[in-house]
């Protein structure tokens, strides 16, 4: 049966038509599912109790159950949901000043092969729908029972390697009918799958891009993530100077800051060198440790250093708030530990 959450409007007016119905009537559907946030068909009570019934034997509402949900004391929730197949996938929603961000995953697993990262070394099952994608929001609204201002792609997997779902997923998102929230408010962030970065630049959408960087050179940026071998520093730069000049939005440059790795002085030279002139800012991001990683969290003291130098040289950088840390709340701990724990029993 198909996921009633996977289409966008236009094309969910096209599935009504196939049902020989109107095409407004998906429009009713939309606010139902996105504004009124209903769980069940029965509960869309300006349809016809005929339609209810088509709608049940053509498609599914696709509602997540909590597997598992754990709170930090900071505030940060993170949920493992499962998918209805028996996969489980990770949510975790954080509380800034400025609204409730919630961080989502595109696929269950991740094929990129991130050194540092907790998806790394557990099995790539396949990504997700934009149905899929897209309920994560609706199930943590449910949970808290409030709306969600912000969205980041930035939980397991590569967002750019499940380009059309999430493109789609946006359009649902994003869609004023839909769960309304601006472009401006969404986040999509890619290891640097350069080809992906210059469709996005095409698309001329109003959502932030960040690239995931951690290095400034081939060498030590290949170590790091394989994804350079492919893409090395040049391609990717010349894909963001593309997409800069595309779209005359900043790019979000995410630095997890690794101690005696990419944390000294001469890293923040060349990462200057790299970005000078760049319509960009720098996020640098205390490294999670994962089990088995060969990371450990710069000091303190690095840390700051290396953002003033930054600062002081015209690159804007700011050290992003560590949240939720007491859960594992760092991309792909919580199916780690579900997998490593199956596997124990
Ligand atoms: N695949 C995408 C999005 C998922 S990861 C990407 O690579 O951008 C979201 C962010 O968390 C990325 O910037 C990623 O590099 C970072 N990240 C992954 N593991 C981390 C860790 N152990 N510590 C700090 N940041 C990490």
């Amino acid at each position: 049966m198909k996921n009633i959450k996977d289409y966008n409007l236009e094309e969910l007016k096209e599935q009504l038509v196939l049902l020989d119905e109107k095409k407004y009537r998906a429009e009713q559907i939309f606010k139902w599912i996105y504004v009124d946030k209903v769980k069940e068909f029965d509960e869309m009570t300006n349809l016809s109790l005929e339609l209810r019934e088509k709608l049940k034997e053509n498609f599914t509402m696709c509602n997540y159950k909590i597997l598992k949900k754990q709170e930090s004391s900071d505030g940060t929730k993170k949920y493992l949901f499962d998918v209805l197949d028996g996969n489980a996938i990770e949510t975790v929603l954080m509380e800034y000043h400025h609204g409730k961000t919630i961080c989502v995953s595109s696929q269950i697993g991740c094929k990129m092969g991130c050194e540092f990262c907790a998806s790394t070394g557990v099995k790539f099952v396949r990504s997700l729908t934009s149905g899929e994608i897209v309920e994560q929001i609706l199930a943590v609204e449910q949970d808290i029972q409030d709306n969600i201002s912000n969205v980041v792609f930035m939980g397991i997997g590569e967002p750019f390697d499940n380009y059309e779902n999430v493109m789609n997923a946006v359009r649902i998102i994003n869609n004023q009918k839909g769960l309304n929230i601006g472009a401006r408010h969404i986040s999509i962030s890619t290891s640097g799958l350069v080809p992906k970065i210059r469709e996005f630049a095409d698309e001329e959408l109003q959502c932030t891009l960040s690239i995931s960087l951690h290095a400034t050179n081939d060498d030590k940026r290949s170590k790091m993530m394989p994804v350079n071998r492919k893409y090395n520093i040049k391609e990717l730069m010349d894909a963001c100077d593309y997409y800069i000049s595309k779209t005359n939005k900043r790019i979000s440059f995410e630095y997890a800051l690794a101690k005696d790795n990419n944390d000294n002085l001469e890293d923040a030279k060349e990462l200057v060198k790299l970005l000078k002139g760049k319509l960009c800012h720098v996020n640098l991001i205390p490294i999670n440790k994962i089990d088995n990683g060969k990371f450990v969290k710069s000091t303190n003291e690095n840390i700051i250093k290396f953002r003033d130098y930054l600062n002081k040289n015209g690159i804007v950088a700011t050290i992003r708030r560590e949240l939720g840390s007491d859960i594992d709340a760092a991309c792909g701990q919580l199916r780690r530990k579900k997998l490593e724990n199956q596997e124990e029993e």
